[in-house]
């Protein structure tokens, strides 16, 4: 805990430009996945802590933010950026004990990746002018774009410290203000970020932090009068819950869900390329991952070789301590590793063919082994709940419109893989899949310069490119009469 210390200074809630304790002083322990031991105790948060977060927020938007050009937003926002890179170290070793995924791909993917983020936000910050419409020679008719106001962030715990560049990012640079609720499984690297908001000189009131439990903080920022919008990235099953509580004020929402996306492969498709790629495409981030590419259906004529090939490349995937060279560390919290080792039970009980792993692995930590069925059904709970876990489900087909119509029979429509050498195929295929993203002989590639969001129960609004940008503006038009 001492260590911790040494480079988290501050675990206290952050309201108007200050690190506070919350109203009614209480703390939660964060858990380090890897060796179950308590890393260190957080500030938790409750309803009065958001108001007074609110309250800051209002304050900060109508006197100092609204009133900020685009070009100072923006260079705040690049400072940020800098300070993410020169820091880059300590916040992937924080997500590393927090949250378990290997240190390298932390610094390398999260940590870049929220930098890249912010920095392409911080480029729009200025950029964000209206039009004019030209409606008759006496009429000037032009939209302004203009920021929605107090705007409530509340994120996931899978990669809390680039999902919260995510939002972050596009909702400072369009001139909102804001409250951000981490996950409570995760909340170390949002504390730095917030550190570093405050270095980088935000003014008071305009970022606020308030850590804590869904059922507490989250519910109080989704009911809240004085809150314009929320952009929540979690499951299916909370954000309908903030749908409901949006009603009040009928606050603007976008939702970033769920997924049980199909990745499917041709008998066409370059073997090798579509082994690996299919490997990445479920097992990469622990399996965590909400475009987990978690239904994997394989053409009949090739199935026996890719599956043989594809369990040959799973065995090699090394788990272990997430400071070591390793492919998977351990899953974030003690209750999600439970609930993906009833997934594989029921995998089990109903009859789906386990190829590989099946279980915990060791006896520390929340580490569970990469598991494969084989010869699934698509009626089979593991065919249709989101585990969020490694383990995949593989299914054979033998017809073009089958597959279309198998991998389109889920509820949600976050993204979806497909695998061949046909081009003419491949668009056929991508035009007719219900998924905010589809990916071809590719799987997994996000970037902050393209669209992220589902279709159906996966949600609705983007996050990233200059999509997410509209989901944090008001668009006002003006008319302006100047005939003589
Ligand atoms: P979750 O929905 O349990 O929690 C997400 C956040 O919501 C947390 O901060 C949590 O504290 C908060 N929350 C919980 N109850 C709440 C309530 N009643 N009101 C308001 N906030 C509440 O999800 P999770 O377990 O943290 O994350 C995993 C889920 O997130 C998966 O379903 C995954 O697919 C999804 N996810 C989606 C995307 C995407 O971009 N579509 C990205 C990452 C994760």
């Amino acid at each position: 805990m001492e260590a911790i210390k040494s480079i988290l200074p501050h675990t206290k809630l952050f309201i108007n430009g200050q690190w506070v304790d919350p109203v009614v002083p209480k703390t939660f322990k964060t858990i380090n996945p890897t060796d179950e031991s308590v890393i260190c105790e957080i500030s938790e948060g409750d309803a009065a802590d958001v108001d007074l977060a609110v309250k800051a927020a209002r304050e900060a938007y109508d006197t100092v933010w609204s009133q900020t050009t685009g070009t100072e937003r923006a260079r705040l926002l690049f400072k940020l950026a800098d300070l993410i890179e020169r820091d880059a170290d300590k916040i992937a070793r924080l997500e590393t004990i927090d949250m378990g995924k290997p240190f390298l791909v932390a610094k390398r993917d999260d940590v870049a990746e929220a930098a890249a983020t912010i920095r392409y936000f911080a480029g729009w910050a200025d950029k964000l002018h209206g039009k004019t419409i030209p409606v008759s020679n006496d009429l000037t008719v032009m939209t302004r774009h203009e920021p929605i106001g107090v705007v409530g962030l509340i994120t996931p715990w899978n990669y809390p410290f680039m999902i919260a560049a995510w939002k972050l990012g596009p909702c400072l640079a369009a001139g909102n203000t804001c409250v951000f609720k981490q996950s409570e499984h995760t909340p170390l690297t949002t504390l730095v970020m917030f550190e570093l908001m405050q270095e980088a000189g935000f003014p008071k009131g305009v970022v606020n932090l308030v850590n804590g439990f869904g059922h507490t903080v989250g519910n109080a920022m989704s009911h809240h009068n004085d809150i314009d919008k929320i952009s929540f990235t979690g499951s299916t099953r909370v954000g309908r819950l903030i749908m409901v509580a949006a009603q009040g004020n009928l606050k603007k929402v976008s939702l970033e869900l769920g997924g049980k996306s199909p990745n499917i492969v041709f008998a066409d498709a370059d073997l090798s390329k579509a082994v690996t790629g299919s490997v990445n495409a479920l097992f990469s981030n622990m399996g965590q991952c909400c475009c987990a590419g978690s239904r994997l259906f394989v053409h009949n004529d090739i199935y026996d070789k890719f599956v043989e090939e594809y369990v040959a490349k799973v065995k090699e995937l090394k788990v272990g301590s997430p400071f070591e060279d390793v492919d998977q560390g351990p899953l974030a919290s003690k209750e999600h590793h439970d609930r993906v080792l009833s997934f594989i039970e029921a995998g089990k009980k109903e009859g789906a063919k386990l190829l590989v792993g099946g279980g915990a692995h060791g006896d520390k930590g929340f580490f569970v082994q990469p598991t494969v069925f084989a010869d699934v059904k698509d009626d089979m709970c593991i065919s249709k709940e989101e585990i969020f876990g490694p383990v995949v489900s593989i299914f054979k087909f033998s017809d073009t419109d089958e597959v279309i119509k198998r991998a389109n029979n889920t509820t949600y429509g976050l993204a979806a893989g497909i695998w061949t050498q046909n081009i003419s195929k491949a668009l056929q295929v991508t035009k007719k899949l219900k998924a905010g993203t589809v990916w071809v002989n590719e799987y997994n590639y996000v970037h902050h310069l393209i669209p992220f969001g589902g279709y159906k129960q996966s949600g609705f609004g983007k996050d990233l490119s200059e999509y997410a940008l509209q989901e944090f503006i008001s668009v006002k038009a003006v008319t302006i009469n100047h005939s003589s």
